[in-house]
């Protein structure tokens, strides 16, 4: 399908353009305009879901982020003051509900290359580095915005705009959408490092440990050059510093008294985030539309986040073809959008990042012990162990999503 519809997209992360990508394979010319001067490879997200996956099969992606990627069939949690191992949930349960029963960790800034990479053989795409959105300014029938590009300001003119800007979204705050929810006193520590934690600790490469003192994630991803990474994730405390979080004596104090070994980690990458569970009050104001971080934000424990970006990416250009189809007067299609994706957000998103992280940091012995007992139990029977994994999956979300009409 042709249309002379040029979208403009603010941001050029991972949401950013796989959403340009999605709209380019529909025939829309796409103007991606990303205020860095080139991707950005800091560790944040690399866990992509099965639901993910069928999408990306859907864009062409889904081979080569599983070449790039490590699979990881299955998770675990464990109790970190014991070491015990609580439950372990296998995504081979999903056989019969996905082409994809595993996960795949893919660090977000391979997707995003490869994206777009894609883009740049796809006619009409314009893709801008050193290039951030300053201003917008919504007309009827389209959308401008003042950008500034290599120190000099230049206006630009869309049918549409997608705030894809992150969470600190200049079109959201621009377009007076307010932000609701709150932002966690501590921060999350990653630590990355070479050290083996499958070859010298058993573990597999998800794990979820709960502790009321410190509780911890540890993940392997491939690296870029496919060696292995390991990414420990701590939360500060409230109080601590950012100098002393990060400082050498700091960060071997946190990962030795976790798993400790004779000589200390070499850390490769050593980042602090703050986490929020914060969603847009609309993800649709007129022609401005906010998919992933700039329309939501979630603490990272469970990797739903830039996840839950992709879906909003297909769906908003799933949305914008049918509104294209419907001669354009079509408000309808362009109300679905939000009316999809922001309260499956709240549902599949928020609920279940702020029901992890309350399970791993749970302080009461008595209500840890029923957490522990639920997963045993979850995991030990087949119909509930699918259950959780079409939820944690997204499948169920994806499920959902088509009955909202
Ligand atoms: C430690 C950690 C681990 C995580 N792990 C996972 C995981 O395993 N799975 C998962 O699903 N999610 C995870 N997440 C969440 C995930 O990283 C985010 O959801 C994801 O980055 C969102 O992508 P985005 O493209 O919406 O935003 P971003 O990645 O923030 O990209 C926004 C882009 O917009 C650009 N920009 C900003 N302002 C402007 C402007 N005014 N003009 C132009 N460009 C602009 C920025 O430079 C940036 O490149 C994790 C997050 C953290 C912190």
């Amino acid at each position: 399908m042709a249309s002379s519809e040029r979208v403009l997209i603010a941001g050029g992360g991972p949401v950013g353009v796989v959403t340009a990508l999605a709209l380019a394979q529909r025939g829309f010319p796409v103007t991606v305009f990303e205020a860095g001067a080139a991707v950005n490879d800091a560790p944040r997200a690399a866990t992509t879901h099965p639901a993910t996956l069928e999408l990306l099969a859907g864009l062409g992606l889904v081979d080569e982020v599983i070449r790039q990627g490590l699979t990881a069939r299955t998770f675990q949690f464990r109790d970190r003051p014991s070491g015990a191992l609580i439950a372990e949930f296998d995504h081979e349960r999903l056989r019969e509900d996905t082409p994809y029963p595993f996960v795949v960790q893919c660090e977000q800034h391979k997707l995003a290359r490869l994206a777009i990479d894609r883009l740049g053989a796809l006619p009409g795409v314009e893709v801008h580095f050193s290039a951030r959105v300053a201003d917008i300014d919504p007309r009827p029938g389209h959308v401008e915005v003042a950008v500034e590009l290599s120190g000099r300001r230049r206006r630009f003119r869309g049918a549409f705009l997608v705030g894809a800007d992150g969470g600190r979204s200049t079109v959201r705050k621009a377009a007076g959408i307010r932000f609701e929810g709150y932002t966690f006193p501590e921060r999350f520590i990653v630590l990355t490092t070479r050290f083996d934690f499958a070859a010298e600790r058993g573990y597999c490469y998800r794990n979820y440990f709960s502790d009321p003192d410190e509780w911890a994630n540890l993940f392997k991803v491939a690296g870029d050059d496919g060696k292995g990474l390991w990414r420990v994730v701590f939360p500060t405390r409230a109080d601590e510093s950012d100098a002393a979080a990060l400082g050498e004596a700091g960060v071997q104090q946190r990962i030795q008294r976790f798993f400790p070994r004779a000589t200390p980690y070499e850390i490769v990458h050593r980042n602090l985030y703050k986490a929020h569970q914060r969603v847009a009050a609309t993800f649709r104001q007129g022609r401005v539309l906010l998919a992933g971080d700039a329309a939501h934000v979630n603490n990272p424990i469970g990797g739903l986040g830039l996840n839950c970006g992709i879906h909003d990416g297909v769906e908003l250009a799933q949305r914008l073809a049918a509104w294209s189809g419907a001669d354009r007067n079509g408000d309808h299609e362009l109300d679905l959008y939000d009316r999809r994706r922001r309260p499956l957000n709240i549902e599949f998103v928020q609920r279940q990042t702020v029901n992890n992280k309350k399970r791993l940091e749970e302080k009461d012995p008595a209500v840890r012990a029923a957490n522990f007992e639920q997963l045993r139990q979850t995991a030990a029977d087949p119909a509930r162990h699918r259950q959780f994994l079409l939820h944690t999956s997204l499948i169920e979300s994806v499920r959902k999503a088509a009955l909202i009409t």
